[in-house]
């Protein structure tokens, strides 16, 4: 088993994390949607915490909020360091693996916003959505694209609820929005009245939350 290292990262304040591409050859449009996203939670007073590498849209994010003033964490397993050469310039934690970078993604986090990106932007938000499911936490999560980048991914998401392998109450956590602004009002309105929670029905026995 990895020895956990003490982590004195304080975070104060609301925190953003966001999940991207790492990928640095996709359309200018993603990146412009990445870099307003860094900026829109920096200017509303948001901590954002990321990956923590340079490259795809996570790097231009992170860039974007930390030039807008903000306070921006990145979080980032030893490996990852050269491949998605690390931001040295922001703050960061280096993790043993990709299951630590998650955990503390999500311990710091107040919300997530979903920005296009591959399969490790699928896999964290897919995860982050089955807790929610399972009621391990509560956070608002939205899904942010300018052009009906998600739209495959919400469908398939809704076509598990109308085929009852999800249940119907997780609809209502189906956010998309097409600009960061947007998102940050959805996030706050979560915040200040989250929706009522649903009830855990996996076997026959339902279990009211
Ligand atoms: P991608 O969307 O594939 O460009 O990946 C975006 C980010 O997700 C990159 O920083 C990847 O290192 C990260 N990532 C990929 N797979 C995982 C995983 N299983 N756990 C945590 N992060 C991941």
């Amino acid at each position: 088993m990895t020895k956990q290292k003490k982590d004195k990262t304080k975070l104060r304040g609301k925190s953003i994390c966001v999940f991207c591409g790492a990928s640095q050859h996709v359309a200018l449009h993603f990146f412009e949607l990445a870099n307003e996203c860094g900026k829109t939670i920096a200017e509303n007073g948001y901590n954002m915490v990321y990956g923590g590498g340079s490259t795809g849209l996570m790097g231009t994010a992170a860039l974007a909020a930390h030039h807008a003033g903000g306070k921006v964490l990145g979080i980032i397993p030893k490996f990852l360091t050269e491949i998605e050469v690390l931001l040295e310039t922001i703050e960061h934690i280096v993790v043993d693996d990709m299951h630590e970078r998650k955990r503390l993604m999500y311990e710091k986090s107040d919300a997530f916003i979903v920005l296009p990106g591959g399969i490790g932007t699928l896999e964290e938000a897919v995860e982050i959505m089955s807790w929610m499911r399972l009621h391990l936490h509560a956070k608002p999560i939205i899904f942010v694209d300018t052009d009906g980048y998600w739209k495959p991914l919400m469908d398939l998401l809704h076509h598990t609820i109308a085929s009852n392998f999800s249940p119907t109450w997780v609809k209502g956590h189906l956010l998309h929005e097409t600009t960061p602004a947007a998102a940050l009002k959805r996030i706050q309105s979560h915040w200040d009245n989250p929706p009522n929670k649903g009830e855990i029905q996996i076997s026959d026995k339902i279990v009211k939350i």
